[in-house]
């Protein structure tokens, strides 16, 4: 059976707020706080005596500290893809502290956040991230559902998860110091990041959990951009943030394409305020593609019964294994350490892969026995349903 060429007349689903026509305010300052050093190969940003945000200058990715009284617990400890890297970052963590590294957390599965995961696992630490992860390449060994704490000492530690730009997004709190990590959520020097897992309604739901639990002294961390920011500077990014969303959504109801909105005026002042300055037209025009890949959904809307009738576990003759599941009313398509996607139907037995649109495809047949065809873009497999 072949797959059709799919046509999409979507409906866009996307956050509206209905009176936020502001003029786009200049970016907060992000400029350095105080407290911050640079040495070797990192800069460094105190929080407290007991957190700090390290970045390595040649890498993007912030790393959070937290020093215990009898370990040491780092959220997304990547920086760079060799051992050698991750060994000058153990040289960095030992000029706060010469504790055993305890505790690695992640925001998300990324590898430019979780890459090093086993490499501190063979140090002794314990990995912990969301769920889903299971579905990725990424390593880790202690896995939750919807919320986790940890006590180290007199400070609480809360894992939210709330998927938005992955499946395996967590929020990390830290009670007492009064700081939250939002990993790749909100990032200070590029544009809201392609929420495949949550759609700009999840990326909303993470924004204002994080307020939620923030006030004017709040330390907010970004996965990239400036080291550490505040509640003010994330309320300015949910504001741009909303009409970023709307403007794309109003464009794409005109029947603009991607690279027809790359010229539109408000998009353009938006994409200045999140990139700080100008980036190139195929730049801003990919991230469009990519944004409405995850927000166009199929117009078709299926029966519980038929949808459950797909559900199960399918084996492909070289071994795949393949999960259809359906929770709170989405469906999904996975494979342990390898994937996890929203499947979006356009009819009964043929979907479309949310934020993959139109690459990867499944066919389910309705013919006995059941079976699936994935396309994934470059080839197409076949699995039985074995349950
Ligand atoms: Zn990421």
């Amino acid at each position: 059976m072949n797959f059709i060429k799919l046509t999409l007349k979507a409906a866009f689903v996307i956050i509206i707020s209905a009176c936020n026509q502001n003029k786009y305010t200049p970016k907060l300052d992000l400029a350095a706080a105080p407290e911050q050093r640079e040495f070797a190969n990192f800069t460094q940003q105190k929080i407290n005596d007991n957190l700090y945000v390290l970045k390595a200058n040649n890498y993007n990715t912030n790393v959070g500290v937290f020093i215990g009284n009898k370990g040491i617990l780092l959220i997304d400890p990547m920086f760079g893809f060799n051992t050698e890297s991750h060994k000058q970052l153990v040289e960095a963590v030992k000029t706060l502290s010469n504790l055993p590294i305890t505790h690695v957390l992640n925001t998300h599965s990324h590898a430019d956040h979780s890459g090093a995961n086993a490499f501190f696992a063979e140090l002794g630490a314990t990995i912990i991230s969301q769920n889903n992860a299971i579905y990725t390449k990424t390593f880790t060994d202690q896995t939750f559902k919807d919320t986790y704490s940890i006590s180290m000492d007199d400070e609480t530690i809360t894992l939210y998860h709330l998927p938005a730009h992955t499946f395996d997004d967590v929020l990390i709190h830290f009670a007492k110091n009064n700081a939250v990590f939002m990993g790749d959520t909100f990032m200070t020097n590029s544009f809201p990041h392609f929420y495949y897992g949550g759609g700009s309604k999840g990326h909303l739901n993470f924004m204002e959990k994080t307020l939620k639990l923030s006030n004017a002294q709040t330390t907010i961390v970004p996965a990239h951009g400036s080291l550490t920011t505040t509640k003010a500077a994330l309320q300015d990014y949910k504001a741009h943030s909303i009409d970023w969303s709307r403007r794309i959504l109003e464009l794409h109801q005109k029947g603009q394409t991607p690279k027809e909105m790359a010229n539109d005026t408000q998009l353009l002042t938006l994409s200045d305020y999140f990139n700080n300055g100008k980036v190139s037209s195929d730049r801003l025009t990919q991230t469009l593609e990519k944004t409405l890949s995850v927000e166009r959904i199929s117009s078709i809307t299926l029966s519980e019964p038929i949808i459950l009738n797909l559900t199960g576990i399918y084996k492909a003759s070289n071994g795949n294994v393949f999960e259809v599941d359906f929770i709170e009313n989405n469906i999904y398509f996975k494979s342990k350490g390898n994937f996890m996607y929203q499947l979006l139907p356009l009819s009964e037995n043929e979907f479309i892969i949310k934020g993959q649109v139109p690459e990867k495809q499944v066919l389910f047949t309705t013919d006995m026995p059941k079976q699936l065809i994935y396309n994934d873009g470059k080839s197409r497999m076949e699995a039985r349903k074995i349950n």
